[in-house]
């Protein structure tokens, strides 16, 4: 990797770190719920936890169920909550886990084997588990409750060495092993339970610790020891194999995005590769062996012969990664990455080759970053976009690419965000600007928004905290001024500009409610670089919500005389004295929901004078021809369904879409009843009139 980084091929980033378990205990396996916020761990204290995340953000245990010896290997099939476990003694136990995760109920333990399990596999289609142990056995069981005597294997091989990995194509009933010396046996199951080998494939040179089967290409992925991984393309005419080279470490984990089709790859240095799979590779080249360089014809250091007839000093034998021919080193001077070889980082490549290799040959395709951790198992859930890592220091993470990124909005002033990466950031050529409504911080829901815009859509997407709130700079504090933050969505647009080296990136821009009313002022004002926009619950006039606020309306009648000096606080959510509907919205929203610590209940008073005075709505008809999405929810007494409704219907022209939702002004956030659909929608537009 270390070569990579220095040649710039492929980007090495930091991922951001969501969070972190200290387990203190030896991890033997881990995995992550799809369903929950949660891990599942198999540890060496004879434990098996379940870990979920709590209010607090920490995860705690939810059970922990201690065993007969330690477990060692896991397989879940959340559907049922199956959890196949097998334990350092040689048995495979079945659990039920209950709904709530808080109690494990073993239903049916396997016998057969003597010795450490080191791999289960389960499938529900066909009522079966396969286990590898230590001693070289596979065993097959029926997994089936009617079955009599289920806890004995129904069929069982002998392989020539240790299995490490198991899984299955299951349609064709045909099983994969890799073993510890490099070899991937291809087992076919018949109705019986009984297994017919084939001849293993082979190809690795070290242990295959990781194999994956995905049933839509036919596809089976080995990741081994060896650094290497290999795509083995079963359902090609002839067999192909495509080696993946970009590790330098042996590979610890391998996972397949079928959404997005990305393979991601871990290996033990903590290097996460991230390779499309939408692209054609060829077969790496096999070396060919020869007694002189088959360029400028000088022998090789064993052959004697031509070394006398030539009076040579014998050279040392390369190889071109390209051609496969054996080369002396002076006729493979240059190094090039050739990724549609499979070779990620730079390799050697023959004077010939060189004359001939097209640019599209050497450009990267894969992209890699650093967990800058030992790292003994990686997994992958491409539903909730999170990556789970286990170091060797017994600590579990869970890994996203974000960034945290700051930058000068207006007046100079220090706006700090987050710079969400798409996982294909060499195809992505858009990007998406986003940020709160009032007083809101970006901690307060926008991460999902970006998230699902980030790995649905692969746009970059930028989100930011106003001037005076949360992370970003800005006095006074907690001033809401609609005219900055409108400025410094170009100062945002600016950054991203630069940072991506990209003066023709298409540009989208996302407002919420106060932000949603800015995003129409700058579309107004910056129709050359903004492609599309998506405005939920957006502000429409200050004057006509100040009449729905009869807190604001004293407030503004008693200091009349100051009316943009007073930087006196007051508080934004007042219970005891507001409207009840409006001030029980507010007040869950900031207070109960995203109680985070950054957030204060109190905002200057020239906050409501430049509120009162606020009227985003005369910007719609100028909006035209950006194409503008209105996310509008259908008892919204903050901002008005009807000032939305009408405004939209009056002030904005072609193209435009209006969705209307269920429920009021805080349900298009995130575990609110309309946020699916909103965050669909938006991502839709984004998608239509971006890429
Ligand atoms: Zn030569
Ligand atoms: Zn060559």
């Amino acid at each position: 990797m270390a070569a990579a980084i220095d040649e710039g091929v492929g980007k090495v980033r930091r991922p951001e770190l969501l969070n972190k378990i200290d387990v203190e205990v030896v991890i033997n396996d881990a995995l992550l719920l799809t369903s929950e916020d949660g891990i599942l761990t198999a540890l060496d204290d004879r434990t098996l936890r379940v870990w979920l995340r709590r209010q607090t953000g920490k995860y705690w245990p939810s059970v922990c169920h201690t065993l007969e010896s330690s477990p060692t290997a896991l397989y879940y099939y959340e559907p049922s909550r199956r959890l196949f476990c097998g334990c350092d003694s040689g048995l495979v136990h079945e659990f039920i886990v209950a709904d709530d995760f808080n109690k494990i109920t073993l239903e049916c333990t396997y016998f057969g084997h003597q010795i450490r399990i080191q791999a289960v596999y389960f499938s529900y289609r066909h009522e079966l588990l396969l286990t590898a142990c230590r001693e070289k056995k596979l065993n097959c069981y029926s997994t089936n409750p009617i079955d009599e005597n289920r806890q004995n294997a129904r069929g069982s091989y002998t392989l020539a060495s240790m299995g490490m990995s198991i899984t299955m194509d299951e349609a064709f009933r045909q099983c994969f092993i890799g073993d510890s010396t490099g070899n991937i046996h291809f087992l076919k199951l018949n109705a019986n339970n009984r297994f017919e080998p084939n001849k293993p494939l082979s190809g690795h040179t070290g242990s295959v610790q990781n194999l994956l089967w995905d049933p839509d290409t036919k596809w089976l992925y080995s990741g081994s020891f060896d650094t290497a991984v290999i795509v083995w393309d079963l359902a090609a005419p002839q067999g192909v194999a495509v080696e993946l080279n970009g590790h330098s470490d042996r590979l610890v984990g391998i996972s397949y995005d079928n959404l997005r089709k990305l393979l991601l790859t871990c290996s033990a240095d903590g290097h996460i590769g991230v390779w499309p799979m939408n692209v054609k590779r060829n077969e790496t080249t096999i070396w060919l062996e020869n007694d002189s360089c088959q360029i400028c014809r000088m022998p090789f250091f064993w052959n004697i012969r031509e070394m006398w007839t030539q009076k040579q000093i014998g050279l040392r034998q390369h190889h071109c990664r390209k051609c496969g021919r054996a080369v002396c080193d002076k006729c493979a001077q240059t190094r090039k990455a050739l990724p549609l070889l499979g070779y990620e980082t730079v390799q050697r490549i023959c004077d010939d080759c060189i004359k001939t290799l097209r640019n599209d040959e050497t450009v990267p395709l894969a992209s890699f970053y650093d967990l800058r951790q030992g790292t003994i198992k990686m997994d992958y859930r491409q539903g909730k976009k999170v990556m789970m890592s286990i170091g060797t220091d017994r600590t579990i993470k869970m890994n996203f690419r974000r960034e945290n990124i700051e930058f000068f909005g207006k007046d100079n002033v220090i706006l700090r965000g987050w710079l969400y990466f798409p996982s294909s950031s060499s195809s992505s050529q858009s990007a998406i600007v986003m940020t709160h409504g009032f007083s809101g911080l970006k901690e307060m829901g926008l991460d999902e928004f970006a998230r699902t815009f980030c790995c649905d859509g692969n746009f970059y997407v930028l989100v930011y905290d106003h001037q005076t709130f949360g992370s970003s700079d800005g006095q006074p504090r907690h001033d809401i001024n609609p005219y900055s933050q409108i400025d410094d969505y170009s100062y945002a647009m600016n950054y991203l500009e630069n940072r991506l080296n990209n003066k023709n990136i298409s540009i989208g821009i996302w407002g919420t409610s106060y932000s949603g009313g800015h995003v129409f002022v700058v579309g107004k004002r910056e129709k050359r670089r903004i492609k599309c926009i998506v405005s939920q619950v957006p502000t429409i006039s200050g004057k006509n919500n100040l009449a729905r606020r009869p807190q604001w309306q004293k407030i503004l009648a008693e200091d009349q005389h100051c009316l943009y000096e007073n930087r006196e606080y007051i508080p934004i959510v007042n219970q005891a004295n507001e409207n009840m509907d409006l001030s029980n919205s507010f007040y869950h929203f900031f207070v109960d929901k995203y109680n985070c610590n950054e957030w204060i209940n109190h905002m200057t008073r020239r906050s409501i004078h430049l509120y009162s005075q606020y009227e985003p709505w005369k910007s719609l008809i100028d909006l035209s021809p950006i194409p503008l999405l209105m996310i509008v929810a259908k008892q919204d007494t903050i901002t008005s369904t009807e000032d939305q409704i009408d405004a939209y219907e009056k002030q904005v022209l072609e193209p435009k879409r209006l969705v209307l939702v269920d429920g009021g002004h805080f349900s298009v956030y995130p575990n609110e009843q309309s946020f699916e659909i909103v965050v669909k929608e938006a991502l839709d537009w984004f998608i239509k009139y971006l890429k």
